[in-house]
């Protein structure tokens, strides 16, 4: 285990392992397979990197995109460590020399994709080589079930069967027990232990607002809390991103598009820009974000609903890898509801299909609906326990109250009712608070019962309350009939029935207000304020661009704040800096000792 904290202290330029890590390394070290669960940014790289370096031979990497693998052994070289990647965006003439130096035992690690390593050439190359390990990432592309499903993923097994004594890491940050199920199957690794961690990403702040005006709501939000910060915009249509990249735009912000209709140049332009520059912001459909390995994305927002809770969960957690506080934040009314609900039912999908993602669908309206922690309605998604409440979401920070909404349900059903099923939610919010309106005139509506009997609301907590009854599935809203609304078979039980209904108490969202922060973990901040701070991060840019690689694989966010907080002056006190090793030391000490010295008193 010395040689495992020797490597960390003088390679990496950490002090301490991680949740984990250290009992993973060990294991691996001791040639023992492991299946390690463990969230984005919760440092699973290191498990089999340090392995890696401390055992005999080389450590060879299954990973199933270019862009993982550049990012990986880009940042491995600037530790001075001897990584190389073998994939299809090499020429043959460099392919061939790194196959050379795999054969000669000058690489520590090999990343290579999936298709390249089954390759009969491959298979010879590796029967010459001394092996350290097999590190098998993004696990769950072996899964059939799962999103991002890699066919030649299952063939891995035969990793096993030709190397019995190598040992074997696979890795994931799926959260989800089927899909652990398979790769254990797939890859055969039911002899391996298995390592699960929290799947909380406790530096993420979840918070769910209600759609008023949503375009402005975000502007408000990304100019109150994230001036140049990188950011993901998630929406559901390839209009609307474009639509929304554009309003960005013209409001000065440095906004891109990325979806599955533009070119591949321009998507490889644009994610380019995202990763090798500071504060772009992309706005994607779910299109965007595999193999995206940007650790300072500040904030994931969501102007439309993600299909799912594994869907949300996925693309939010593409904020803050880096550990530093970061935001996500979506907006959600009544039409998400209706618009996902219209998508699903006309899928082309088997009727079971359907029904699993109706549930499916209904699990994040909850979450979406929900007055107690978000973080613990997330957890327990996966089947994780999680104390009673995060502090770091909206519903801990400024809590939702919640009231009996028996006889408001009662009135609004039976407007339904009353007025024939036939109506949208204005009109039907027009009869309950008494209106004089054409539409009311012509169809007699003020003669019906429930005329005028909803005038202890206003017209705001109305349409709170049909959106709650949509939500619970206790009415639905008919596309093709103009969105009418309808009453549903619950509905029919609850209005018969002697059922209660909390609703909560949304909150006034005229102005996005920043919420206070009272976290007792202790964050980090970024102090985007001070000329050392700007002074600091335009080196950074300025020695990423010379050598074509992105700001953050020269340091991270937090080396960075570090630097800026304690403003080392010597390259001892540099050395001592969290993620400076011998190797950045050398590289980079002096030129950020420069930068303090000139911008370090003011
Ligand atoms: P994952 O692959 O699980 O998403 P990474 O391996 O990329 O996570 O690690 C996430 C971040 O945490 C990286 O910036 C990494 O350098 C950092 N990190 C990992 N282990 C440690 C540690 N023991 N001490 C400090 N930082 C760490
Ligand atoms: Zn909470």
């Amino acid at each position: 285990m010395n040689a495992a904290k020797d490597i960390l202290h003088q390679v990496f330029g950490y002090n301490e392992f991680r949740g984990n890590q250290a009992e993973i390394i060990d294991h691996v070290i001791q040639g023992k397979d492991a299946l390690v669960l463990m969230p984005t940014g919760g440092g699973k790289s290191l498990c089999f990197q340090i392995p890696a370096m401390a055992r005999k031979g080389m450590g060879l990497v299954v990973s199933p995109l270019i862009a993982l693998m550049q990012d990986q052994v880009e940042a491995l070289l600037q530790l001075g460590v001897k990584a190389a990647y073998l994939n299809s965006s090499l020429d043959e003439k460099t392919s061939y020399q790194i196959e050379q130096d795999v054969i000669q035992g000058k690489v520590d690690l090999l990343y290579v994709a999936p298709e390249r390593l089954l390759t009969p050439r491959f298979l010879q190359i590796l029967e010459r080589t001394e092996l350290a390990l097999f590190a098998i990432d993004e696990a769950h592309c072996v899964s059939q079930w799962g999103h991002d499903f890699r066919p030649e993923y299952i063939q891995l097994s035969i990793l096993h069967e030709r190397y019995p004594d190598v040992p074997r890491i696979a890795l994931t940050a799926t959260a989800d027990e089927p899909t652990r199920r398979e790769i254990v199957e797939q890859l055969k690794l039911q002899q391996a232990a298995q390592f699960v961690s929290s799947f909380d990403r406790p530096n993420i702040r979840y918070r769910v607002l209600q759609k008023q005006g949503a375009k402005e709501q975000l502007r408000q939000f990304l100019e109150t809390e994230h001036k140049g910060d990188a950011g993901i915009i998630y929406c559901l249509s390839r209009k609307k991103v474009e639509e929304i990249a554009e309003w960005l735009c013209d409001k000065g912000l440095d906004a891109l598009p990325y979806h599955a209709g533009l070119t591949n140049a321009t998507r490889q332009k644009n994610q380019q820009r995202f990763i090798r520059e500071e504060g772009v912001i992309i706005v994607a459909t779910v299109a965007f974000g595999m193999g995206i390995d940007k650790p300072n994305v500040r904030f994931v927002a969501h102007l439309d609903l993600p299909k799912s809770m594994e869907g949300y969960y996925q693309e939010t957690g593409r904020a803050g890898r880096d550990g530093l506080p970061a935001n996500a934040w979506m907006v959600y009314g009544l039409s998400d509801v209706v618009t996902m609900r219209h998508m699903l039912d006309n899928s082309e999908a088997e009727e079971q299909r359907k029904r699993l993602e109706r549930r499916k669908l209904d699990a994040l309206v909850g979450f979406c609906e929900t007055t107690v922690c978000r973080r613990q309605v997330l957890l327990n998604y996966f089947s994780e326990k999680f104390g009673t409440s995060c502090n770091n979401c909206d519903n801990c920070l400024e809590p939702i109250s919640t009231w009996d909404g028996k006889v408001a349900a009662q009135m609004a059903l039976s407007c339904v009712y009353r007025t024939g099923q036939r109506f949208g939610v204005k009109h039907l919010v027009d009869v309950l608070l008494g209106k004089t309106t054409d539409q009311i005139e012509r169809f007699h509506h003020n003669k019906v019962s429930t005329f005028g009997i909803g005038q202890a609301h206003t017209s705001s907590q109305w349409n709170s309350i049909f959106r709650q009854l949509v939500a619970a599935n206790l009415l639905t809203v008919d596309m093709s009939g103009f969105g009418s609304v309808r009453l549903t078979e619950k509905s029919m039980a609850f209005l018969r029935g002697d059922q209660t209904i909390a609703l909560r108490k949304d909150l006034e969202v005229t102005r996005s207000k920043k919420i206070k922060t009272t976290t007792k973990r202790e964050q980090k901040i970024i102090p985007n304020a001070s000329p050392l701070w700007q002074a600091l991060k335009n080196r950074r840019l300025e020695l990423a661009h010379e050598q074509g690689v992105p700001p953050y694989v020269i340091f991270h966010d937090s080396s960075l704040i570090e630097i800026h907080d304690r403003k080392p002056r010597s390259m001892n006190e540099f050395a001592t800096i969290s993620g400076v090793g011998l190797s950045k030391l050398q590289r980079y000490g002096e030129a950020f000792i420069r930068v303090i010295e000139q911008h370090g008193d003011e």
